[in-house]
Order: C-alpha cells, then structure tokens, then sequence
C-alpha cells in the first residue's frame, strides 16, 4: 500500500499537524505501532519538561511509559 501524508489533530492543542510519509516510514522503522498523537510542538515541549523534572519521582514512571510504547 502506498503511503501518503496525513492529517492528524493534536490531543494537546487541538491542531493539525502532518504525520508525513517519513515520520511513518520512521515509525515503522523503529517497531512503533501507534501513530503520533501530538505534534512537534507539543512533543517537544513534554521532552522538554520530562528533562526539567530529571530524577524526580515521576521518572520512573516516565521510563516504563517510554519503554511500553517501544515496545
Ligand atoms: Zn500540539
């Protein structure tokens, strides 16, 4: 099947963003079975504030959630 951009709103801000044909074929790559429900943004503002928070005791629960979704 041929792949193609497509459309998808953002759960945090509510806006559209592109998962390109790129960002699939990467996905794919890398095992990831759910599409991306955020933008760019968004991720990067949660990878930001993930990084601020550091050792903290949420960390633990961020590194189960990161290993759950690679897998
Ligand atoms: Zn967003």
């Amino acid at each position: 099947m041929e792949k193609k951009d497509k459309t998808i709103v953002c759960k945090d801000c509510g806006k559209e963003f592109t998962f390109s044909v790129r960002d699939q074929e990467f996905y794919e790559r890398m095992g990831f079975e759910n599409e991306p429900v955020r933008c760019r943004e968004c991720r990067d503002k949660r990878k930001a504030e993930k990084n601020n928070r550091g050792t903290g005791s949420n960390f633990n629960n961020f590194r189960r959630e990161e290993t759950d979704r690679a897998a």
